[in-house]
């Protein structure tokens, strides 16, 4: 457990976050981009879209190169065009170091806490905090000394640096704990050799000039070479965490407590707080303790947001830890939330003009297939060729999504008439159980009189 000191908790939290089940972009595990950053056609759970895949795969370059601080990405297509999915590709592209926080603009909308609030959550949940920490070496871990290869034969010994697993080589974790104690018993210094006896485990101060010796072949057989390390002595060895602002945001909160991570729940943090760990993680950054590891922020339906919301985004990106923001909308011109004006996609022109837009276009009908493919190998769902077929065919003229859904439930009508695979009949079946919003809007057109209004 880590302490920052001075009332500033980074406790038990890197555990608890990124609870992964089956959902509808769980067989999305990356941008499936090659070396060149061009994109594979079928690759990592992605398939088409090949433009603004590779374009994220340059914003994600950017990231890493620490280039795009302060910058946005808008995602733009119709419905069910992968722009969530793309958004999902890259936060697994950037690892699981690099935070990675998604919202719906429609969220920001509760009752529980203002709209600021929600946004600055969002903010601090995107930006990472490195922290560097040291620990004792536990037995079973790995450890790396500095240690000299005995030369097999007659050669010039070897010297070099071994990253060894204290599992596999029990001497190794003995040897590290005895070189510990010979630093502190007989003033061993950095650069000097020392050797353990493996039967007596006797510790020897053979000196510098030892290292170029012929004897120390002789040697090797029966003792282990230990060079005491250059530079400060690596007593303990450094282990590094990474949580999020808001993740120190709540456990630092007197009424909330990290217990409010499980729940989701955390209600407002109030802004002395915030002060507070701000001020610490700025000198954690000056000590060399830590480093702030700037990630994604996905705000999808971003259309929903007000123009509060859009001018708080263009202050918020103005800071020097800003995440990169990556917005999607499938929006076209339509009004500025708390607005009368117009604007494309419902975005301000001034927040527009910062960002980069990426498109995403419909899917042919092949890439549909591949996608329901995936789909029912991620769910686990046995389906014959003719049955495929039918539910593309019933994707490219409703939408994928509405395919997707179908998957699920077809499988269950299968499942009940005790057939492993799902058949046509059964895709059939729930085609006619379930509307697509095409046959749902012609039913309510029939019927509409028998609705209330
Ligand atoms: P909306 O505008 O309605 O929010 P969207 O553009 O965000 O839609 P997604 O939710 O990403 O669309 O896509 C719908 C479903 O199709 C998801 O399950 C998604 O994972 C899957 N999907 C979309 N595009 C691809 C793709 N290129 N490769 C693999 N799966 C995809």
């Amino acid at each position: 457990m880590a302490e920052g000191g001075e009332g500033v908790k980074v406790a038990e939290i890197k555990d608890l976050t990124r609870i992964e089940r089956i959902g509808a972009h769980s067989h999305i595990r990356g941008l499936g981009l090659d070396d060149a950053l061009e994109a594979r056609k079928v690759s990592q759970g992605m398939v088409g879209q090949v433009n603004a895949r590779k374009a994220a795969g340059v914003i994600l370059q950017m990231i890493r190169d620490g280039q795009i601080a302060g910058r946005a990405v808008l995602l733009a297509g119709q419905p069910g065009t992968g722009k969530t999915a793309i958004a999902m590709g890259m936060a697994k592209a950037l690892g699981e170091e690099t935070p990675f926080a998604m919202m719906a603009g429609s969220e920001i909308f509760s009752m529980e806490m203002s709209k600021t609030e929600a946004l600055t959550q969002a903010f601090r949940k995107a930006i990472g905090v490195k922290i560097k920490e040291e620990t004792e070496i536990i037995e079973g871990e790995v450890v790396e000394i500095e240690i000299d290869r005995p030369a097999t034969s007659g050669a010039a010994p070897k010297m070099g640096k071994l990253t060894l697993k204290t599992t596999e080589m029990e001497t190794v974790y003995d040897l590290g704990q005895k070189m510990i104690e010979s630093l502190d018993k007989e003033k061993v210094s950095a650069g000097d050799v020392i050797t353990i006896d493996k039967v007596s485990g006797r510790i020897t101060k053979l000196g510098r000039s030892f290292a170029r010796s012929r004897d120390y072949d002789a040697m090797g057989a029966q003792t282990k070479f230990v060079q005491c390390p250059e530079g400060e002595l690596q007593k303990r060895k450094e282990v590094v965490h990474v949580v999020t602002l808001h993740e120190i945001d709540v456990i630092n909160s007197r009424t909330q407590g990290f217990l409010a991570l499980f729940a989701g729940d955390t209600g407002e943090i109030r802004p002395e707080v915030r002060e507070q760990i701000d001020m610490k993680v700025a000198e954690w950054r000056e000590e060399g303790k830590a480093d702030i590891v700037p990630g994604v922020l996905f705000i999808d339906e971003v259309h929903m947001l007000d123009i509060e919301c859009f001018s708080f985004l263009n202050r918020a990106l103005e800071n020097d830890m800003a995440p990169v923001l990556v917005v999607a909308t499938n929006r076209g011109i339509t009004k500025i939330r708390g607005t009368n004006y117009k604007s494309p996609h419902g975005i301000p022109i001034d927040l527009l003009d910062r960002l980069l837009i990426v498109t995403t276009q419909p899917y042919t009908e092949r890439e549909l297939r591949l996608i329901l493919d995936i789909r029912c190998e991620e769910e686990d769902v046995e389906m014959t060729e003719d049955a495929k077929d039918l539910l593309c065919k019933i994707g490219h003229e409703t939408s994928l999504r509405y395919s997707i859904h179908l998957i699920t439930a077809a499988a269950l009508v299968a499942h009940k008439r005790k057939s492993a695979e799902v058949e046509v009949e059964d895709i059939s079946k729930v085609y006619s159980m379930f509307l697509d919003v095409q046959r749902s809007t012609q039913f309510m057109v029939e019927y509409q009189e028998q609705f209330m209004f």
